[in-house]
């Protein structure tokens, strides 16, 4: 079979994108995900069945089925903006590694044809699987959510080990640009301690260059009712300026990488 006849199920295509990954890019989002945040925004990505969600009264369908060749041919259209800016497609979720033969196969088809290539991942997968698509990936953003393994299965649904490994190895292979991103969540990893534990872990990942801190939001909360769930975050508010910069500055205390917040 061709590649680019490989199959997979996307339920978003975002463009003119400039917080995910450098210049402005195309970010797909992939269904499936093998975590289960309690302060996931995007709470549709989770299921990789296609499911449907109230939006605003109204039923709207989750998840499409397309191949490599249909989803490239979307992502080529904006080729002129990836050229002026540095940009490209940055594949995003849920977990896209969930999806790694269509993941592959379109990081494949990117670069292949000169556009560059990111996605948005923890990094909770086999190796094997991860290994298979260095060689098309430009830049790795990769989510450290917590350094204690029970806080982390407690929030999350799964330990962090596995995560915290494949971060080494990635820094390791020395293949692909490496980008730490912090979910800042209170009641979660908000703290000066905490958020200086991973930069600290980062610091130790050859070829790390940057930590994005990326504060809580409540963006996502009207899915869960869409979806008949349960919004787990309760009332928590959304961490102020003056402390992200609070933590910013905590990064900069203990390690020389460059933090920024946001993307
Ligand atoms: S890893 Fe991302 S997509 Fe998956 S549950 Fe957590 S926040 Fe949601």
């Amino acid at each position: 079979m061709d590649y680019l006849d490989t199959k997979g199920r996307v339920f978003d295509v975002q463009k003119y994108s400039i917080h995910d990954g450098p210049g402005i890019r195309t970010i797909v989002f992939l269904k499936g995900c093998v975590l289960r945040c309690k302060w996931c925004c995007n709470p549709e990505s989770q299921e990789y069945k296609i499911q449907t969600m109230k939006v605003q009264g109204e039923d709207k369908v989750i998840g499409r089925d397309v191949t490599v060749r249909e989803m490239i041919e979307e992502v080529e259209k904006d080729r002129v903006y990836y050229y002026r800016s540095g940009g490209g497609m940055t594949l995003s979720g849920g977990e896209c590694l969930c999806q790694p033969e269509f993941a592959g196969a379109l990081l494949r088809a990117a670069k292949e044809r000169g556009i560059s290539t990111a996605i948005e991942s923890m990094a909770c997968a086999k190796w094997e699987t991860i290994e298979t698509i260095l060689p098309y990936l430009d830049t790795y953003l990769m989510d450290i959510k917590h350094t204690n393994p029970a806080k982390h299965k407690e929030f999350t649904g799964r330990s962090n080990e596995l995560m915290m490994e494949n971060a080494r190895k990635v820094a390791l292979s020395g293949k692909t640009r490496l980008v730490i991103r912090v979910p800042v969540i209170p009641t979660f990893n908000d703290t000066v301690e905490e958020i200086q534990g991973i930069a600290r872990f980062a610091d130790t990942l050859p070829g790390v260059d940057k930590i994005h801190l990326l504060p809580y939001h409540r963006l996502g909360q009207d899915k869960y009712e869409g979806l008949g769930r349960p919004y787990l975050m309760g009332n928590v508010e959304p961490p102020s300026k003056e402390h992200m910069e609070t933590l910013k500055k905590a990064v900069h205390a203990v390690c020389g990488l460059d933090c920024q917040i946001g993307g």
